[in-house]
């Protein structure tokens, strides 16, 4: 997976390799999809929701910039995959998930495998982590119509911001840069994410 999906498409951080050679990603999926957790797309996790195509996941991280030193805020924990990736790459990961049932799965294989660096919390993650804001990094694994003010406003300076901006069906990710306290916004190409639902996302249909 390593190799042909993430290193050959141009994911070169050798930090960011190595995250992804450490994280068995077939036990953040069901057992009975396990030949398929290092294929080349996403596959489901339950509640209608998916563990994102590993080089989605690489692209994300890596624009992260993640050095070492750095509190990281993910938004949808899902199956914890990312959750997990983000742990081997910073001190600090807080990460936000709105579906009950997902949250204590994720909690569990995290354990199982030994971090002790992650915090969880059930709840709408367009609001960010207030009370342990500011965020060096925030990476957001749902689609959202725009980037929420909150997650910019919990952004350190220096910091950055990964969002899937879009429609329900397609989406941009933007990479937002706070420097200097001023901020500017890149796009970095169409991405396919589930949709970010919550006060500043899309309203739950
Ligand atoms: N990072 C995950 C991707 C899961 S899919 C993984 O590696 O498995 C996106 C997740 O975002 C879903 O679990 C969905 O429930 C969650 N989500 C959607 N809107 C959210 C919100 N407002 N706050 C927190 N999580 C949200």
């Amino acid at each position: 997976m390593v190799a042909h999906q993430i290193e050959q498409r141009g994911i070169k951080n050798p930090r960011v390799l190595e995250a992804f050679r450490n994280v068995p990603r077939h036990l953040f999926v069901e057992e009975a999809l396990w030949d398929q957790a290092y294929s080349d797309f996403p596959l489901p996790i339950g509640s209608g929701q998916t563990i994102s195509q590993p080089y989605v996941v690489a692209l994300m991280t890596q624009q992260l910039g993640l050095k070492g030193d750095e509190k990281v805020l993910e938004v949808g924990t899902g199956s914890g995959y990312q959750t997990a990736i983000l742990a081997e790459l910073a001190p600090v990961v807080c990460s936000v998930e709105r579906i009950h049932a997902l949250l204590p799965k994720a909690r569990n294989i995290l354990e199982k495998l030994k971090y002790t660096n992650i915090m969880l919390k059930l709840d709408d993650g367009t609001w960010g982590w207030q009370s342990e804001a500011p965020f060096d990094a925030i990476i957001v694994t749902a689609g959202s119509p725009s980037v929420p003010q909150p997650l910019i406003d919990q952004l350190n300076d220096p910091g950055v911001l990964i969002i899937p901006v879009g429609d329900e069906y397609s989406q941009v990710l933007v990479k937002v840069i706070r420097s200097q306290g001023k901020i500017h916004q890149e796009d970095m190409g169409g991405v396919r994410f589930v949709k970010l639902v919550g006060d500043h996302g899309w309203n739950p249909s």
